[in-house]
C-alpha cells in the first residue's frame, strides 16, 4: 500500500479471521482441510480464529441450495498459493551481504504469465508486478518501488520475459510504490507506460464511462484483459481481469492485509461494481500488490512493517473475498448473490461488535491501535484449501 492522501481520511479496511466456521471443519467432511485450521487444532494457540464458531447448521443438514464454490485451486493456483517467496521475504538485517539480492523473485506460473516480488530489503512494501504475455503484445502491471539497482535489474527481467514484443504498462493505481520503474520503462523500446490518473487510464484502456464503465487491453490470441475502474483506494485505482487464466489482479484495492480506503463512498460502489463483475465471469483467483498479513489468518504485520516477514499469508485470495469486501463496504445492502441469485460460500455478513472487540484486542496486543472510523469485517482470511 502507499498512503499519499493527506488530509484525507484513511480508513483500514482489516481482513481479519473469522470463526472457524463448520462450512470449512464439520460440515464438509472429506474435504481438504486448511494448513490454518489444522495448525489452529494441533497446537490451540488462541488467535482471533478461535472466535466461537457462528455456523449452528448440523452436520447432518441438507446443503443449502448455493452455488458450490470451487474452493480446490488448480495446479497453477496451487503454484501461486503455495510460492514462499523465500528469496524476497526481507532478511533479520537487511544490511548484511547479499541481503537486497535478488531485487525480484520471479515466478513463471505458466509461459505466457510471470510474478514478479520486489525484495523486502530494497523496499519495506515488496510490491507484486504481474506481467501476462500474448501473440501480438505483452501486458505489465506496476514497476515497482524502486530503490538502489532495483529498475535496472526490473528492465533486465523485462527484456527476459517480453522479448522484443509490443509492451503496455499499466498499473493499479499511481501511488509511489507501484510506479518507480516508470521511468526506466518509459526509455525502452516498443514500450508504452500508462500515465497516472483517471484520465489517462481511460484513454489507454478505451474505458466507456469512468468509472461505471469498462476497457480492455488485447494482446492477441484471444487473450484480452479487461479494465475495470475501481476508484477508492486511489482515485485512479483499476483492476485487470485476465480473461485467459481468470485471475483479477485488485492492486492494493484488495490483498491480504489492511487496505487503506481514502474515498470510502466511491470505495463501497467499486466494489459493488467488481463483485457484479466477478459473478458474471470465472473469476479463477484474486491476486493483489501486496502480502501484509502474517500467515495467522487476522494478524497482520505492523505497518509500515519491518524488513522482514518469516512467515506470510498466501497471496491467492478468491471470488469470495471480493464478494465479502462488497458486503462488508456496503453494510447497508443486501448480501451479494451469484447471478441466480444463489447465496456465495464463504460471503459472510460483517463482524460483530464481541468479534470487533477481540480483534481491536489482537490487533493491539500486536502493537497497532484502532483509529476512529477504521472499519472490520470478518473472513478476509478464510483458511484456503490445498
Ligand atoms: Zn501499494
Amino acid at each position: 500500500m502507499h498512503i499519499l492522501n493527506v488530509g484525507l481520511s484513511i480508513i483500514a479496511l482489516s481482513f481479519a479471521a473469522r470463526s472457524l466456521a463448520c462450512s470449512e471443519v464439520n460440515c464438509r467432511p472429506g474435504r481438504a482441510v486448511a494448513r490454518d485450521v489444522v495448525a489452529v487444532l494441533e497446537n490451540g494457540s488462541p488467535r482471533i480464529g478461535d472466535l466461537p464458531p457462528t455456523c449452528s447448521t448440523p452436520q447432518t443438514a441438507s446443503p443449502p441450495a448455493v452455488e458450490p464454490e470451487v474452493d480446490e485451486l488448480d495446479e497453477e493456483s496451487r503454484r501461486i498459493a503455495e510460492h514462499p517467496w523465500n528469496q524476497t521475504r526481507g532478511r533479520a538485517n537487511c544490511e548484511e551481504p547479499g541481503a537486497k539480492d535478488p531485487k525480484f523473485e520471479v515466478l513463471e506460473v505458466n509461459p505466457g504469465y510471470f510474478i514478479l516480488r520486489q525484495n523486502k530489503c530494497t523496499n519495506f512494501e515488496a510490491p507484486f508486478i504481474y506481467i501476462m504475455l500474448g501473440p501480438d503484445g505483452a501486458f505489465m502491471h506496476d514497476s515497482g518501488a524502486g530503490g538502489e539497482g532495483v529498475n535496472e535489474e526490473l528492465l533486465r527481467i523485462v527484456d527476459r520475459i517480453v522479448g522484443d514484443r509490443p509492451l503496455t504498462v499499466g498499473h493499479g493505481h499511481s501511488h509511489g510504490d507501484h510506479v518507480a520503474g516508470d521511468s526506466a520503462l518509459r526509455n525502452r523500446p516498443n514500450t508504452r507506460v500508462i500515465g497516472a490518473g483517471a484520465a489517462a487510464a481511460t484513454a489507454a484502456y478505451g474505458i466507456t464511462s469512468w468509472p461505471t464503465g469498462q476497457g480492455q487491453i488485447n494482446l492477441g490470441g484471444g487473450r484480452i484483459i479487461d479494465v475495470l475502474p475501481i476508484p477508492g483506494h486511489a482515485s485512479d485505482s483499476v483492476a485487470f481481469y485476465d480473461r485467459q487464466s481468470g485471475d483479477m489482479l485488485t492492486g492494493d484495492s484488495l490483498y491480504p492485509g489492511n487496505v487503506f480506503v481514502s474515498a470510502p463512498e466511491q470505495f463501497a460502489a467499486s466494489n459493488r461494481r467488481l463483485w457484479e463483475f466477478t459473478a458474471r465471469n470465472n473469476v479463477r483467483n484474486v491476486l493483489g500488490s501486496h502480502i501484509e498479513m502474517t500467515d495467522r489468518p487476522g494478524v497482520n504485520w505492523p505497518y509500515p512493517h519491518s524488513d522482514h516477514s518469516t512467515s506470510e499469508h498466501s497471496l491467492v485470495l478468491r471470488r469470495r473475498h471480493i464478494c465479502q469486501l462488497s458486503l462488508a463496504s456496503n453494510p447497508r445492502s443486501p448480501v451479494p448473490t451469484n447471478t441466480n441469485g444463489s447465496a456465495v460460500p464463504g460471503c459472510n455478513p460483517p463482524y460483530t461488535q464481541a468479534e470487533v472487540g477481540a480483534i481491536a484486542a489482537q490487533e493491539q496486543a500486536n502493537g497497532r491501535q484502532l483509529e476512529d472510523g477504521e472499519i472490520r469485517f470478518r473472513d478476509f482470511l478464510v483458511p484456503w484449501f490445498n
